[in-house]
Formats: structure tokens, sequence, C-alpha cells
């Protein structure tokens, strides 16, 4: 077989034909850093024949257009493979060409004569992979919004328990009582990204009082008893949780002090190293175009948009029953999630939902008798530095 036509039939079987195959492009034309990356490591080209770059790191066209082509196929395709078609293809099914599928994959390529020709040389349109059903990161997301609603508005202390009323067998969502075990499973799939150890992350904890009081001591400063633990974002009235933040600013904002109250800080420090789960681990959300990082995906897509759901703004009013679902989730976590190594997770990393975008917020599972001070000769999970005590406010 001739050699022409070898490439030819190569580049059907990847499903474009480029006439400019031999072309080379550099990775400044490649907007994907992931993309960018592959690109660069095949070595040096003499000159990029888009952007004009000399002595710059690239490859062919129909290399690219290749390795493209073999990412892109791990969830699109042509929808001649997927699609039912009756006078036109099922108008349910999201149908895209190939320039409006670069842009619904995040415009991977930066070069506008490079998009050109990826639009010319697949000439076939896209659709998601399985379009019938839910994807698996979907699937999970809508079962997460049933959990959240149902354990709002209808059964609450006895989720774990099954329902003896039948589940409608075309009902594709999990059921409530599977759906901890679900975002489990998320979390250790993703657990490089999601679970954190820390031994030295300083916790800055405010405590809001009448202008006349002074506190100073670990235990005053420190988780609240049982008795004084209001209704919070991850645990319910009564039960004592310590909750700091990475910065002063945002450990305030978080108390939300009223008028005339005056506020007190303090630093903490893990006493041992804490193991946690991070909600900020599932972002940045890795390419498509990344060969190792993309598996991935699917799990990292649900936690990110899980992540943002329990770190949304609630209204004051409607957080006792807005918060229930984390409260539920953050209790799985202490008491049921565990690394794949089988250690128990100590604390979980947020976003602070008043101190955007880049206010950090912790919430460790320490009760009172888990706060100390250094060298008071007990077992604790969270040390106070005494001279770090300040009255910012007030
Ligand atoms: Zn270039």
């Amino acid at each position: 077989m001739g050699h022409v036509k070898r490439w030819m039939e190569e580049q059907d079987d990847s499903g474009f034909r480029s006439d400019r195959y031999f072309d080379d492009v550099c990775e400044g034309c490649i907007g994907d850093p992931a993309l960018a990356v592959f690109v660069s490591r095949n070595g040096s080209i003499d000159r990029c024949d888009f952007c004009g770059s000399t002595e710059a790191l690239g490859m062919t066209v129909g290399a690219l257009f290749h390795y493209m082509s073999a990412c892109l196929g791990t969830e699109w395709d042509d929808p001649i493979n997927e699609v039912g078609w009756d006078k036109g293809f099922d108008s349910f099914v999201q149908i895209l060409d190939s320039d409006e599928l670069l842009e619904a994959v995040d415009d991977p390529l930066r070069n506008e004569d490079l998009r050109q020709e990826f639009a010319y040389s697949f000439q076939h349109q896209w659709c998601q992979r399985d379009p019938y059903r839910l994807e698996h990161s979907e699937m999970l997301l809508h079962s997460w919004g049933r959990f959240s609603e149902v354990t709002k508005t209808q059964r609450r202390f006895l989720i774990g328990r099954a329902s003896a009323k039948p589940k409608d067998p075309r009902d594709e969502l999990l059921d409530p009582i599977e759906v901890l075990d679900a975002v489990g499973d998320a979390i250790r799939q993703a657990d490089w990204r999601m679970i954190g150890r820390t031994s030295d992350t300083v916790i800055v904890r405010a405590r809001a009082h009448a202008p006349n009081e002074s506190h100073g001591s670990p235990s005053a400063l420190g988780s609240p008893p049982p008795t004084a633990a209001s209704h919070n974002r991850m645990s319910g009235a009564g039960i004592s949780m310590f909750y700091g933040a990475h910065s002063e600013e945002t450990a305030i904002a978080e108390i939300r002090p009223s008028a005339g109250q005056a506020v007190t800080v303090a630093r903490w420090r893990p006493a041992r190293e804490l193991v946690y789960l991070d909600l900020l681990g599932a972002r940045p959300i890795p390419s498509l175009f990344d060969m190792t990082a993309r598996i991935d995906r699917t799990w990292l897509r649900f936690l990110a948009a899980f992540a943002d759901d329990l770190a949304r703004p609630v209204e004051p009013d409607d957080a006792p029953i807005e918060y229930i679902p984390t409260q539920i989730v953050t209790e799985f976590v202490r008491d049921h999630l565990q690394t794949p190594a089988g250690r128990p997770i100590d604390a979980i990393r947020y976003r602070s939902a008043v101190d955007g975008p880049d206010g950090v917020c912790w919430v460790v599972f320490a009760d009172p008798g888990d706060c100390g001070a250094i060298g008071d000769g007990q077992k604790r999970l969270l040390l106070m530095n005494p001279s770090s005590v300040q009255r910012p406010t007030g």
C-alpha cells in the first residue's frame, strides 16, 4: 500500500481528513495546558505553520489531531453511532458540529487557523457518548439533589434505612439511602485530590461576645460545650465541632458578629497529623486531554458541584432547614468515611460562603476536650497558641 493511501486511511479511521496533515504546529498555538504539554513533548520544530514561531516545540497537525480524536472519543462520538434517526437525529440529544464541540471542551486550540483546520478536518457531527443515559456525574448530582430535598422536606433521621415503599424501576437516580455511600466512593476514587494531611496548618478561630467580657483560655476559645453549640453548616444544635478559618478575616466574617459585639480570635495548630476531606480539591477538573488525570473527571465533576452546593450561601433564617443535608454528610464523613489505608477523617476544609472567593474554612471534629494548650499534659487534637489571642474588634 502506498504511503499516501495509508495515511489517508489512518485519518479516516480517526474520523478526520486534513490537507495540512504534515504541517507543523507549535505548543503556543494550543490553549489547553495538558494538550500543550503533549505537543511540546514531541520535540522541536523549525517553524510553526500557523503562528510562524521558529525553533519552537511542536508536532504535525496529523499527530495532534490523532491524539485529540482519541481523547475526545472517551466522552464524545459521531451521532451516527449513538442516536436514533427519524427524518433527522432525535431532538432529545444535543448535536454539535466540530466548531461547537471545541467550545464545549473549553476551546483547546488557541490559534484561529488551527481551530478552523480542526472544524474543516472533522466533518462529522458530535454528541455525548451514551446520550440516552444520564452521564454518571450527572446521575450522582441529581441523586444528591433529591437526597437534599428529601432530607429537608420529608425524612431525616432514618435516612440510612431503606424505605418499605418499592422503587419505581424506571427511576435512574440513586435511592437516598445509597447517596452517602456513593459520595464516599467518589471521594475515595479521587482521594489523591480529595483527602489531605496536615500537621502544621494554622486555623484561626473567632468568638463573638459582649464587650465587657474577656476570653483567653483554650476552653473559652475552642469548641463550645454542647449546650452552647448552635445550629451550623456542618453540625446541628447541641453537637460541638471546631469551626475555624485560614485567615482572621474569614473567621470573623463566618461568625457574623452582631453590631455592638466584641470578637476575640486565636490561632490553633493540630496536635498530630490531621486527615481531612478537602472540598477545595475537586477543582480544577482535569482536562479531557490529560491522558492520566482524565480518568477522574467523572468523579471530580460531581465532587466539584457537590462542594459548591455544600458551600452555598444560606440566609440565617433558612439555616435550620437548608443545613440539614450538609449536617448529615458531615456525620457520614466523621463516622463512616475512611482513607484507602483505613484512617478516619478528622476535619473538612471548604470554601467560605461569606468571604469569597478566596475564604477557606475548616471544621475539625473536635469537642471541648480535644482543644487545649501546649504542654497541658492532655491528649488533644488542637492546640491554641496563647500569645496569638487578640481582640481585633470591640
Ligand atoms: Zn504556533
